[in-house]
């Protein structure tokens, strides 16, 4: 047991209380292999439980002025501000990421606390011309209830507030399920929801089994949203199982995100920009470069870079600030990335680096970074995710080629260009079919008061983060108020 993590076993947090499950499990330390803590495997009587809870405070809660209910996010704001360390090294310990992005991920929960607590002044809704005389017309926002968010373990804290801050701001209560992977990043953030005075049962965290009380959530009569982010397979199956339950779901899902390196790159920034982002968090993003379509013309000189940074990526556990890329999750996600890796030879693409377990003496998952060229864009490695520290090179002719090639996948979640030429870039940006573009930047690095998501297989048309989020938090009611003294019918009595 570490200094930094409190309990030995987590427990729910149902209404403003601590509560023990009848079963736990092990959580581990990717990069060692130790148990940290163990976690409730909670069952569908304590989500009923959690849903009651919620339903009950929601409606004093939605009663709450805005202004005063983002008051509770600017004291989150300042106690995560205070306890960033110390969460950014329990996040390093569970997940595995290094400290430096570990910081990273608090900081945009931080940030995003900031940004929603000024929502509270804000949630726009619109004032608008009636038809009729003296009659007045608005639209605006309301709360939808009792919302259910399920996060996955590669960002364990960020996404949680990109999507609890605006459902809370904009006066629902929350049911949360963390990934079980990951679950001390979930008892952190109640705890920290308690001391800013939120009040209890706005957020209720119940930890188990996606496919016990992620599935509970999801057929619960009284969850009027489900917020998913992970893998297309569950998201696939909980739409599915929204749709029929007529309940609005928002998901957000993989990527098979590409950089385009074109013949008049700064090739030295955009080898920078390419380790960034497909080697940080060990390619276990969802933004994650795991595509370089490369002009012809520079892809010697590129691999000759990344070859040259690549042996400066040490391997080991994040803890240490002299390690680069951390652990994988676990060995289930090991086992995929080894698998890719026989695919990718198989396929006719050629190895150039890696390809092999990281045998350190930790006990953790490590592998290590992969650099794949001359693949094609239609090779399996070039068009599934793989969720580890793999990418491929695809040459390229022309520009025309290389938009065909990035927007030639299922999925469309970022993509990013190197080019000087500013006529190109513009060209890119509209071209793209991806919900988030860099221009001579790598796949990574959102901001959070812009709309986070994507397109096609990525998602259902919903964003994470920005002003966008609120969309997914909250209806639109439209109200007429006729101040006329008399019987006014609309699109009749026109004078
Ligand atoms: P996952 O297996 O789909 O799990 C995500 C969450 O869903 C976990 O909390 C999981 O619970 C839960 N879950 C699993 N089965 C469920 C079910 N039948 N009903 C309800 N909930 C269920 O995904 P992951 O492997 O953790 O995450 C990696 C994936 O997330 C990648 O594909 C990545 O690209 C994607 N991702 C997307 C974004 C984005 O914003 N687009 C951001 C980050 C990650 P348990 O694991 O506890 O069982």
């Amino acid at each position: 047991m570490t200094t930094f993590i409190e309990v030995d076993t987590l427990k729910n947090y149902i209404a403003g209380n601590w509560e023990e499950a009848d079963k736990t499990t092990a959580v581990m330390n990717p990069a060692t292999g130790e148990e940290i803590v163990q976690v409730p495997l909670s069952n569908q009587e304590q989500v009923n439980k959690a849903v009651a809870a919620a339903k009950q405070a929601q409606r004093k809660w939605a009663l709450v002025p805005a202004p005063q209910r983002a008051e509770v996010l600017y004291r989150m704001g300042n106690l995560m501000k205070e306890n960033k360390e110390r969460l950014s090294r329990i996040l390093t310990m569970e997940n595995g990421k290094v400290l430096e992005e570990a910081r990273g991920e608090v900081q945009e929960g931080i940030d995003m606390a900031f940004y929603m607590a000024g929502e509270g002044r804000r949630l726009f809704g619109q004032t608008t011309p009636a038809e009729l005389k003296d009659k007045f017309a608005i639209s605006q926002r309301c709360p939808v209830g009792v919302v259910g968010i399920i996060t996955p373990w590669n960002f364990p804290i960020a996404i949680a507030t990109w999507k609890s801050f605006p459902a809370i701001v904009a006066g629902n209560a929350v049911i949360w399920k963390p990934a079980t992977e990951t679950p001390l990043m979930a008892y952190e953030l109640a705890k920290i929801f308690a001391e800013a005075g939120l009040p209890d049962g706005v957020l209720n965290v119940v930890f188990g089994s996606g496919s016990v009380v992620g599935d509970a959530m999801v057929h619960h009569d009284d969850i009027r949203v489900i917020s998913f982010t992970g893998s297309n397979d569950t998201g696939r199956q909980i739409a599915a199982k929204c749709g029929q339950q007529l309940k609005k779901v928002s998901l957000e899902m993989g990527g098979k995100n590409a950089v385009i390196v074109m013949d008049d790159a700064d090739l030295e920034l955009a080898a920078e920009g390419i380790i960034w982002s497909a080697f940080g968090t060990s390619g276990q993003r969802c933004t994650a470069c795991s595509r370089v379509i490369v002009h012809e013309n520079v892809k010697a000189k590129l691999e000759e870079r990344l070859l040259e940074k690549m042996k400066h990526l040490t391997i080991g556990n994040g803890l240490d600030e002299t390690i680069k890329v951390g652990p994988i999750i676990n060995e289930a996600g090991l086992n995929k990335i080894k698998r890719y890796v026989e695919i990718g030879k198989e396929e006719g693409a050629t190895l150039l680096a890696g390809g092999e377990v990281w045998q350190g003496e930790l006990g953790g998952n490590f592998f290590s970074p992969t650099l794949f060229t001359d693949a094609t864009p239609t090779m399996r490695i070039s068009q599934e995710e793989i969720f580890g520290p793999v990418v491929s090179l695809i040459p390229v002719k022309s520009f025309a080629e290389a938009i065909e090639v990035n927007n030639g996948v299922s999925y469309g979640l970022s993509s990013s260009i190197f080019t000087k030429d500013v006529n190109r870039v513009f060209q890119a940006q509209r071209d793209l079919d991806t919900g988030i573009v860099y221009v001579n930047a790598g796949t990574t690095g959102a901001e959070i008061h812009l709309p986070f998501g994507g397109t096609k297989g990525t998602g259902n048309g919903h964003r994470d983060s920005g002003v966008q989020a609120l969309d997914v938090f909250t209806e639109w009611k439209a109200v007429y108020i006729d101040y006329s003294g008399k019987l006014q019918r609309a699109q009749i009595d026109i004078e």
